[in-house]
């Protein structure tokens, strides 16, 4: 395109230009010589409103826009993996290294580099017959990952032509005959962020993923390809559950997010995630992550575009037939930055100032959630991709527009409560009100792969946890002493559980990861302990001789025991079975 537009107005991130008649919405257009990018948000004849990713200060009326014709798109291909992105997928490093600023204005840095030279190896051959989604070969990204090169979606026709070698991303990898005439196909594709990437249809989530959180994996399990928010005040430990879950998660690919939030909270992730091993395969957590950073010092809107750039990497990925796990964190700062946008286009606000597509925006972004049939003419490959949104509503109050919005959507709540942070429980997951939606959907798998008694003692130790909190206002009015010795057994195995098994402290070595073989023992140990003991009232023994038993301190250390002899859990269960039999004979 040629016309380049005039500004006419700069409020803050959003620039109005006119003479924009050619373009559409949602291009991406450069705003100035100094060329910051934006996309049009809104257009009314020639006139079109842009929100601008970079910095607007000293940007004036009268200056050029040059419109680029095409809407926001990511580079994928190999390299993404292990890269640190800006909300406009710039490469944070590179740019770094060139300008010696995160932040500089107007840089351009392609996303995936140009000159590494990558090992291509082909699974088709010449003559078969492709469509999109199908594999042309792959490279070995990392140890972890295999990158496997698809025919982009909408390209479908014979092969005339496949390489083997060592090729960069913009070399022909492959030529294939379609509709219109023959396509060089590279390692890279381009995709608008704002589009879903297609697939063929999504399947209702039935498996566990696993997160090694005690809370979470035990009593409100998140699916593969399931959807998830935490809600909670300042400091209740929103992102050290999304930093453990990235660590951790049973995943295969990880997108992580950093939306508006401390630049040093990334830092965090960059220092540590490198030294961070991956219990399955033995190497470095980065080796399958991918960082989003669009911290609170840079460009509002960008938080926006970090957003969408993320879910589509996401999505890529899935694509393959990985299972993908996303962390946003926080979506109320991209709430904010919709909230500032909105504001200066002088759109009515709903609740709160908010835009009143809030809610339709956040649906949509949870929506690219799921379990799904991937593309693929030729084989059956099935991917997921879970979203895992962290949300930041003032004085931690439910009612937050951001919150509802979120909660209509996702199917696990996790309700972080300043009230357990402060008295140092972490994570401070309520138990009371959190759920999960998908305890139905994975039970089978569940009780078939992993234990078969697996709900019942969940269901068993929520029914003491919410009689506890019953108990606790009889015991505020007239004391412990007052309890019959059934309830005050209920209060003791409620401890327990809160404290040797909910209680899980991110920085210990050990106990930052349990496997799901420990939390059923774990779990198992304690719920036999109950029934022991509630045998043994019966029989009359004192309630007081069972809470002093020595064999509590053995469970209060379960936690802390090592991968390797976790068949040590099980033996506590002897160490009870003989206290009891002593308490009896006294
Ligand atoms: P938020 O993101 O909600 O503002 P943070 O995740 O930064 O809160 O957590 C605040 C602090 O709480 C952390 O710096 C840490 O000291 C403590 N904390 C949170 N979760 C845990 C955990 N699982 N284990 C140990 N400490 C935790
Ligand atoms: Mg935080």
């Amino acid at each position: 395109m040629s016309n380049s537009g005039k500004i006419v107005k700069v409020a803050g991130p959003l620039v109005v230009s006119e003479n924009m008649s050619g373009s559409k919405m949602f291009d991406v257009v450069y705003v100035s010589d100094k060329k910051l990018m934006g996309e049009i948000i809104e257009l009314n004849k020639d006139l079109a409103s842009i929100q601008v990713y970079e910095e607007t200060a000293g940007i004036g009326v009268g200056e050029p826009v040059y419109p680029s014709g095409e809407p926001l798109t990511v580079e994928l291909g190999p390299g993404i993996i292990q890269s640190i992105y800006d909300g406009i997928q710039r490469p944070l490093n590179e740019i770094y290294e060139n300008t010696g600023d995160f932040i500089a204005r107007g840089v351009s840095a392609a996303a995936l580099n140009r000159k590494r030279k990558w090992r291509f190896e082909p699974i088709i051959k010449k003559g078969d017959m492709v469509s999109g989604g199908d594999f042309l070969g792959f490279v070995n990204e990392t140890e972890i990952i295999k990158h496997y090169i698809m025919v982009p979606p909408g390209i479908s026709g014979e092969v005339k032509s496949i390489q083997s070698g060592e090729f960069t991303v913009e070399d022909t990898i492959a030529v294939i005959k379609n509709k219109d005439g023959d396509r060089q196909m590279t390692m890279i594709q381009r995709w608008p962020v704002r589009k879903p990437r297609p697939y063929l249809y999504k399947i209702s989530p039935n498996m566990p993923l696993v997160t090694g959180q005690r809370v979470i994996d035990m009593f409100f399990p998140i699916a593969k390809g399931g959807t998830a928010c935490i809600p909670g005040p300042f400091g209740s430990g929103k992102t050290v559950i999304q930093h453990q879950l990235a660590k951790w998660i049973n995943a295969e690919v990880i997108v992580y997010i950093g939306c508006g939030e401390r630049g040093n909270e990334m830092t965090d992730v960059l220092l540590e995630f490198p030294k961070l091993v991956d219990p399955k395969s033995g190497v470095s957590l980065m080796k399958r992550t991918v960082l989003i950073a669009n911290t609170s010092n840079m460009p509002v809107a960008a938080r926006d575009a970090s957003v969408y750039t993320g879910i589509t990497i996401a999505e890529y990925f899935r694509d393959m037939g990985y299972s993908v796990a996303l962390m946003a964190d926080s979506t109320s700062r991209w709430a904010e930055a919709m909230r500032e946008i909105s504001g200066r286009l002088e759109e009515m606000p709903g609740e709160e100032g908010y835009p009143a597509y809030l809610g339709a925006r956040i649906a949509s972004f949870y929506e690219r959630a799921g379990m799904i049939k991937c593309l693929s003419g030729s084989e059956q490959r099935f991917g997921a991709l879970s979203v895992i949104g962290s949300v930041s509503p003032p004085g931690g109050d439910l009612s937050d527009p951001v919150v509802q919005a979120t909660l209509r959507v996702v199917k696990v709540f996790w309700s972080l409560e300043g009230r357990l942070a402060y008295s140092r429980h972490f994570p401070a997951i309520s138990w009371l009100n959190s759920y999960s939606l998908y305890i139905d959907n994975i039970r089978d798998y569940v009780t078939k792969n992993i234990k078969e008694d697996y709900f019942d003692l969940r269901a068993e130790a929520l029914r003491i946890l919410e009689k506890e909190s019953e108990l606790e206002e009889i015991v505020r009015l007239v004391g412990v002493d007052a309890l019959s010795g059934p309830d005050r057994l209920i209060l003791l195995t409620a401890r327990m559980l809160r404290e040797d098994f909910l209680h899980q402290i991110a920085y210990h070595e050990v106990d930052t990861y349990s496997s799901i073989e420990k939390q059923y023992k774990m779990m198992n140990t304690i719920i036999y302990f109950y029934n022991q003991a509630f045998g043994y009232l019966r029989l009359n023994a004192d309630i007081k001789a069972i809470e002093n038993m020595r064999v509590r301190d053995e469970i209060a250390r379960m936690k802390y025991i090592k991968k390797d002899d976790i068949g040590k859990i099980d033996k506590i269960k002897e160490d009870i079975d003989k206290e009891f039999s002593s308490i009896i004979e006294e």
